[in-house]
């Protein structure tokens, strides 16, 4: 187990979260709505216990977007409001004791690995396999 720190591209929030290694597996998300949300061809994200995150400054900077995910449940994404880099999403679908945070804002978490893609069916054409991946999501 370590811990981690994360912090927003203002700076203004900053969290930190306790991973054991094999949360240290990054997903690569492909669907339409991350490319949205984060202007890029896909997002890395650890998939992580509720309980192993927490704010370390600026909370009451945090703001929450909520969206209905493909599940049709919803998915709460908390925010910087100031320069509105998101720290984690909460997948409803997922249960209540799961977050899926991202992975670049933890400065050290650039050395995780890819471990699966999900959402291989949204991929750009140009993008290469870098790990495993789900047509949607893995099965349960
Ligand atoms: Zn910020
Ligand atoms: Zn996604």
């Amino acid at each position: 187990m370590s811990t981690f720190e994360g912090k927003c591209h203002c700076g203004e929030v900053e969290w930190e979260v306790a991973l054991e290694d094999d949360q240290k597996n990054t997903i690569l998300c492909h669907c339409n709505a991350c490319k949205t949300l984060s202007g890029g061809a896909y997002t890395l994200n650890q998939i992580v216990p509720k309980s192993a995150f927490k704010f370390t400054k600026g909370e009451d900077k945090v703001k929450k977007y909520t969206y209905t995910g493909d599940s049709g449940k919803p998915v709460h994404c908390y925010y910087c409001s100031n320069c509105t880099a998101h720290a984690y999403h909460h997948q409803t679908a997922l249960g209540d004791d799961k977050i899926v945070l991202r992975t670049v804002l933890l400065p050290k978490g650039m050395d995780f690995q890819p471990a699966a893609e999900v959402y291989g069916k949204d991929r750009f054409g140009w993008e290469k396999e870098v790990a495993n991946t789900f047509e949607i999501l893995p099965p349960e």
